[in-house]
């Protein structure tokens, strides 16, 4: 089983022309609600390839929480450990895109934020029998690290990403572009400097480093061999790469559960292949690609 312990955001987005300057209200041409949050995201993601999956979480005790509900269910994800909460609302991402393609973002956090030890105490088991733990940054970082501890110590492969304090506890971590130059000062232009950004994370701890690079695939680098591999994505044509990162995440969790003895250059490679097919679509988890429709040499 594929558990990630991590969050949920219901996405609220409006398209207009231009963005609206302080204290102006200008009008939208379009609304939409989206499902979101990097820990659903890659949750659901790897689901649709056929994982069974648990996700770990906490949303309000209102109509966003109960749709989210909803939304992982019919995804086929156990919803056993997501918690509703009276005590916050359900995290929400207000989002403004103007017609270039350029965004302004609001996160509230909200019940993400009130995941706790307890919760995961409850959970142990499936933590602790989990062939695969994921998590992310989007809900309180100690709780989160705590949730690695616990993989760790039961020997289940953790992924990561983003926080340095993750480095010795994850199996694998992984982080962006944008990620990994707040992480290591180096800004990442290139392969060369996704090189030395996984060889910095590497000396910080890490086992094995994954860098995404958007269309230009990953860059990986490991411990036991560290000759940096580029792994390359397909030529695609994007429409809209968000949450790109949490379908090459989700379709990786997928890889190391489902197909462990596949060397690992070849899992990364596979899932570039769903994430780019991701990047064909709009939107963040409606973009996400079932089984089915995916090449059948990927499984
Ligand atoms: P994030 O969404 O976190 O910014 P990236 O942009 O690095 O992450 O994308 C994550 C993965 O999605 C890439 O490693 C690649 O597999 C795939 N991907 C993203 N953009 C493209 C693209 N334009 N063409 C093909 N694949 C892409």
């Amino acid at each position: 089983e594929v558990v990630v312990v991590g969050s949920c955001m219901t996405d609220l987005v409006s398209l207009t022309t231009r963005l609206p300057r302080a204290g102006e209200t200008i009008l939208g041409h379009k609304f939409f609600i989206g499902f979101g949050g990097k820990g659903a995201n890659q949750c659901v993601q790897s689901a649709r390839l056929g994982a069974k999956t648990s996700l770990i979480c906490k949303v309000g005790k209102d109509s966003f929480g109960n749709d989210y509900v909803e939304n992982l269910k019919k995804n086929g994800i156990s919803t056993a450990f997501v918690g509703q909460t009276t005590d916050a609302a359900t995290g929400t991402a207000s989002i403004i895109v103007n017609s270039e393609g350029q965004n302004v973002i609001v996160i509230v956090p909200g019940a993400n934020l009130l995941l706790n030890f307890e919760d995961l105490k409850r959970a142990s088991d499936v933590i602790c029998n989990a062939k695969v733990v994921v998590c992310q940054l989007e809900i309180t970082p100690a709780v989160s690290l705590e949730a690695l501890k616990m993989a760790h110590a039961s020997g289940a492969p953790a992924l990561a990403d983003l926080d340095p304090q993750f480095y010795t506890y994850s199996d694998i971590f992984c982080c962006n572009e944008t990620e990994a130059e707040i992480l290591t000062g180096i800004p990442v232009g290139n392969l060369e400097d996704a090189e030395k950004v996984g060889r910095m994370l590497l000396q910080r701890g890490c086992k094995l480093v994954i860098v995404t690079l958007g269309a230009e695939g990953c860059m990986m680098i490991s411990a036991e061999e560290p000759i940096p591999k580029h792994v390359p994505a397909g030529k695609v044509r994007a429409v809209d790469t968000t949450g790109a990162g949490d379908s090459f995440m989700g379709a990786l969790a997928f890889y190391l559960a489902y197909y462990p003895k596949l060397p690992m250059e070849e899992m990364i490679r596979k899932s570039n292949c769903v994430a780019s097919v991701s990047v064909q679509a709009s939107g963040t988890q409606s973009s996400y690609p079932y089984r089915k429709d995916l090449p059948q040499d990927l499984f």
